[in-house]
Order: structure tokens, then C-alpha cells, then sequence
């Protein structure tokens, strides 16, 4: 099995009992998983009880035979242990992803959360009824849990992402305070912000100032019924805008500080999934692309029974994609911040992208 085989295998069937103290449950992304290296790289990877492989004394067993490859889990950062003045823990303001990234969701609820609106694979409000994190993360909490996880884990960049709120900017204007807050304090934190296109493209040059070095703009797919279908809210943001935001980004943050996420499984073709990838990388976007997880909590999972995409799949299109990346002389890893740069929900890094 070829190293961008095993990775591709690892991100769909994901690692049984995998038991470590970096994971995620529920939220706004991928989730159910555990963040380990896997040969030095960071993977987030499934934690499913049906999956062959597992993890034994740091190596990775593929039905219980030695697969050569070392599997480190990424460690607890102390910055959990530490609560706010007023009694929030700081794990419920930011998460650890991967070995040195921060991650939050400044706003934890989301318009279009209804479930005839809701994206399919989304599950953005258990974490907040499950009582993991809070709805709305404060500036000044944000910059005093930054500042900790720099000081005593050496977090290199931090992502900010946030639910879509019903004002004009769709949530991009408290993205920007909370950058603002963060970098009075760090100002060596490169930070990424995540959100729908704002419905005025001046916010994006206010994220920019505010501090932000890249940004995300996730459309997920390419393909207007996937859209509909997966993403009936979210879909009536036509790609045109979509398109005009990727491009004013570009402007403003330059070429390759911008992504989205394309998922692969939706019942898209994969043929044009890597034409539409190729697209967004001539204007300087860079195609995250991931496969869909089924998530306990999501309408994909508990109305649809939606199933993980097959490995083979996710493999090819990962390699035609890393291929287009390579040629463009674009690497996930020349983000500055943000779920690129980090790679590990993702085979791309694996595949040279
Ligand atoms: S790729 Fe993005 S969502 Fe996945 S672990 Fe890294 S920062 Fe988190």
C-alpha cells in the first residue's frame, strides 16, 4: 500500500479505539476524531469502532499487523487546564487541532441551522447543547486564551470560523474584532478567518486590517444540485458570489492565502470536483479537499444514512488535485494560517499538495 493509499484508507475508515487526549466531538467541521502525527504529518483522524486498523504501542496495525508507520499522539495542551476570571474553561473558548493550531468558532449558532435549512453535514449547535463550548466568544476571551496557548504550548496559528448570522455581513464584522483583540496581544499569531462571502466586499479588506494573514470562504461543492441538496440554505449563496468573494480575496490577502473546502462523497462527479479544483487554483484558491464524514448528530447521519466516501475515490481525486497544486506551485503548507496550512483533515499533504 503506497503511503498516500494508507492515508486516504486512514481518513475514511478512520482508527478504532483511538484514544488520545486531542479530539473533537460535534461542531461546526470535521469531528469524532483524534489528532495525531502520523510519520511526523498531523492527521484528524475518525475514531470508528468498525475500522481495521488501530494503534498499538505508537505503531499503526492494519488488522493487527504491523504497518511500519509510527503514530504519535498529539499532546494535551496545558492551556485546557486554565480557566477565565469569570469561570469559562479555556477549552470551551478555543480547541487544539493538530499539534500547534487554535482553533475556535466565535459564534456558535447559525442561521440557517433550521433543519430544512441546515447543511447536511453540520453540526455546529451540539457542542453548545452538550455544554462543551459557549455561543459567543468574547474578543477579550479570545485574546486572553491566544495568548496563553502561544505562551505555553507554542501554537503557531490560529483559525477563526464562525456560524452565519442574519445580519448583512454574515458574521464576518465579529471575525474582524475578534482578530483585532487577538493580535493587540500576539502579534505573531498568523491567524485564518473563516465565513461565508460578507454580503458587502469591503469587509474583506476589514478582516485584512484587522490582522487576518488568509482567509476561507467554504462553498464545500462546486455543483449547484450537491448544493441544494446538501446545503439548502447555504446554496442560496450563488457560486457567482462565491466567486467574486474568492476573487476580491485574492486581491486583498494574495494568491494562495485564500481556500475553500471541496468534500468529497456528496454524489458529485469526480471528474468535474478536479476540473472545478483546477479553476479555483488558476485564481489563486487553494482547494482543501476533504472527504465527508458521517457524524453522529448531523441529518446526514441520523435522516439520510449518508455513508463515508470510498477510499479508492478519495484518493484519485486527492492525487489529480495535488497534481494541479504542484504544477501551480501552490503548497497548503505556504498558507499562513488556516485548515491548509494544517493539512490534517485532509490527504493532500501526503499527495504533495
Ligand atoms: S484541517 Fe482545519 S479543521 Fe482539520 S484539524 Fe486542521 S485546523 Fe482543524
Amino acid at each position: 500500500m503506497s503511503a498516500l493509499s494508507t492515508r486516504a484508507d486512514l481518513a475514511v475508515r478512520g482508527i478504532r479505539s483511538l484514544n488520545v487526549p486531542v479530539s473533537r466531538r460535534s461542531g461546526a467541521g470535521p469531528s469524532d476524531d483524534g489528532h495525531v502525527l502520523i510519520g511526523g504529518l498531523g492527521g484528524a483522524i475518525p475514531v470508528r469502532s468498525d475500522s481495521p486498523y488501530e494503534v498499538s504501542g505508537n505503531r499503526l496495525l492494519l488488522d493487527g499487523a504491523d504497518m511500519g508507520i509510527d503514530i504519535e499522539p498529539v499532546k494535551r495542551p496545558r492551556f485546557y487546564d486554565l480557566t477565565t476570571e469569570d469561570g469559562v474553561s479555556y477549552e470551551k473558548i478555543a480547541r487544539l487541532h493538530g499539534a500547534n493550531v487554535l482553533a475556535t468558532t466565535v459564534v456558535q449558532t447559525c442561521i440557517r441551522y433550521n433543519a430544512d435549512q441546515r447543511c447536511r453535514f453540520c453540526s455546529i449547535e451540539a457542542s453548545l447543547e452538550t455544554g462543551a463550548t459557549i455561543a459567543v466568544k468574547r474578543p477579550e476571551q479570545l485574546a486572553e486564551v491566544a495568548e496563553a496557548a502561544v505562551r505555553l504550548d507554542g501554537v503557531t496559528q490560529m483559525i477563526m470560523t464562525t456560524g452565519t448570522s442574519a445580519a448583512k455581513d454574515r458574521g464576518a464584522r465579529h471575525l474582524a474584532r475578534c482578530v483585532a483583540a487577538v493580535k493587540a496581544v500576539v502579534p505573531n499569531l498568523s491567524i485564518q478567518v473563516q465565513c461565508e462571502p460578507p454580503g458587502d466586499l469591503a469587509t474583506i479588506t476589514d478582516l485584512h486590517e484587522a490582522g487576518a494573514a488568509s482567509i476561507g470562504i467554504h462553498v464545500e461543492s462546486l455543483d449547484d444540485n450537491v448544493r441544494k441538496r446538501w446545503m439548502p440554505g447555504k446554496s442560496t449563496v450563488s457560486l457567482d458570489e462565491y466567486r467574486e468573494a474568492w476573487r476580491e480575496a485574492v486581491r486583498v490577502f494574495g494568491r494562495n492565502q485564500v481556500s475553500t473546502y471541496l468534500l468529497v462523497g456528496l454524489g458529485e462527479d469526480p471528474d468535474e470536483l478536479v476540473s472545478g479544483a483546477a479553476e479555483l487554483i488558476e485564481m489563486g484558491v487553494y482547494p482543501f479537499v476533504v472527504p465527508f464524514r458521517p457524524l453522529a448528530g448531523t441529518l446526514a447521519v441520523d435522516t439520510d444514512g449518508a455513508q463515508a466516501p470510498a477510499a479508492s475515490v478519495l484518493e484519485d481525486i486527492t492525487a489529480r488535485v495535488a497534481k494541479e497544486l504542484q504544477a501551480a506551485g501552490m503548497r497548503g503548507a505556504d498558507q499562513k494560517a488556516g485548515c491548509a496550512a494544517c493539512g490534517a483533515c485532509s490527504v493532500l499533504q501526503t499527495a504533495g499538495g
